[in-house]
């Protein structure tokens, strides 16, 4: 079973010590029935506390959580039919895999005939068969979190909460457990809310991410659209590795010609793209992905400082003359040595460009053709 979810004007202060600290700002979204989202955002943007206002832990200040069309504002968490796995491993150390995965369902009266054949099934779609009789402290990490998830499994809940579950893992048995948590999605057809500050993991097994700003919402969007169309500067840092460049350029008209200029380069701008004041600063975005090596329409030099070699490709870290930091991806570039200087370029068809407030004002495709909106 599964259900969609909708968060109105969500809030949850925290009062402590006299102080008022707003952890979760006014979120309105919506969760479609079956879908994977992933929240992310970095530590302390109010992931978690918006995933246990989800589950019934935290009372939410103000705003309403609709599951379907229930209220569930109010109810106690054994009313919402959630069910929760945390980054910590909580599993009872003197009970076996098996009496771990059932026991949800034993208080809550479910026969043992019934409780075993769901055991077997979970444990086997985690691959944790053989696992059953043993106790919690002779599993791996890995292992042990999948006994969490198999407990979840099992309760056939409409809402599936993960909170950061394979933070405790190491790369090979978090890519291992990333494939799992996408079988375990399909085969339940619930609806998965995943909580992670691994843009990565979040724009893998997504089918929306929510991106969280110090309680606020930066953007809800598939994978592909916050990777193309990110809303702001943040947003395009936040997501994609490494972050996007930042370039500093002050709009200059030369004539009836506008352009963006930046350290080294200029950037025509077609005449009704950005009807901007002369001298106003705005910043290009452009992915490392899309610098290329002495290629591309708009070039400018660089100082390599470090280079790192990722197997066919390297990234190389580097400054332009005025000091900003820029990083590329390419090919062919591991014989490059720091104080090495290159010359990089791009097409303004892959750049960003973000207004004084850091919103995006532009992007790529509107600085060649020339449909974009006002910075003013
Ligand atoms: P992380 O990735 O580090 O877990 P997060 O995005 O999940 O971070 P939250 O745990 O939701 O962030 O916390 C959001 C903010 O609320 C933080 O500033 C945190 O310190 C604060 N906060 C969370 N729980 C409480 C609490 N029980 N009392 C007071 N402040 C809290």
């Amino acid at each position: 079973m599964s259900t969609s979810i909708h968060l109105e004007d969500l809030r949850k202060e925290f009062r402590t010590l006299g102080s008022t600290h707003v952890a979760v700002d006014g979120l309105t979204l919506d969760i479609p029935d079956g879908s994977f989202t992933t929240f992310v955002g970095p530590s302390g943007c109010g992931k978690t506390t918006t995933l246990r206002m989800l589950a019934g832990l935290e009372t939410p200040t103000s705003g309403r959580i609709l599951f379907g069309d229930r209220d569930v504002t109010d109810l106690p968490p054994q009313r919402r039919n959630a069910a929760m796995v945390f980054q910590s491993i909580a599993l009872y150390p003197h009970m076996t895999v098996r009496e771990n995965i059932g026991y949800g369902l034993k208080i809550r009266g479910v026969s043992k005939g019934e409780r075993d054949a769901r055991i077997e099934e979970a444990a086997e779609t985690l691959q944790i068969t053989e696992q059953l009789e043993k106790m919690p402290a002779e599993l791996s990490g890995g292992q042990q979190q999948r006994v969490a998830l198999g407990g979840a499994f099992v309760q056939d809940p409409d809402v599936l909460l993960l909170d950061e579950p394979m933070s405790d893992l190491d790369a090979k048995l978090k890519s291992e457990l990333r494939v799992e948590i996408q079988r375990l999605h399909q085969e339940l057809e619930t609806t998965v809310v995943y909580v992670t500050h691994d843009q990565t993991e979040a724009m893998t097994m997504s089918d929306q991410v929510v991106l969280l700003r110090e309680g606020e919402l930066a953007q809800a969007d598939p994978p592909r659209r916050l990777f193309d169309r990110p809303r702001s500067e943040y947003v395009a840092r936040f997501i994609g590795t490494p972050s996007t460049n930042v370039l500093p350029c002050r709009v200059d008209r030369d004539g009836s010609t506008a352009a963006l200029v930046g350290h080294g380069f200029r950037v025509p701008l077609p005449a009704d793209a950005l009807p901007a004041a002369v001298g106003d600063e705005v910043r290009i975005g452009i992915r490392p992905q899309f610098l290329s090596p002495d290629a591309g329409e708009h070039r400018f030099e660089l100082t390599v400082e470090v280079v790192e070699p990722i197997g066919i490709e390297s990234v190389v870290h580097g400054r332009t003359d005025d000091g900003t930091r820029v990083d590329v991806v390419a090919a062919g570039l591991d014989s490059l040595r720091p104080g090495d200087r290159i010359v990089v370029g791009f097409d303004r068809e892959h750049a960003f460009v973000f207004g004084a407030g850091g919103e995006s004002v532009l992007f790529g495709e509107e600085l060649v053709d020339g449909r974009g909106r006002s910075i003013r």
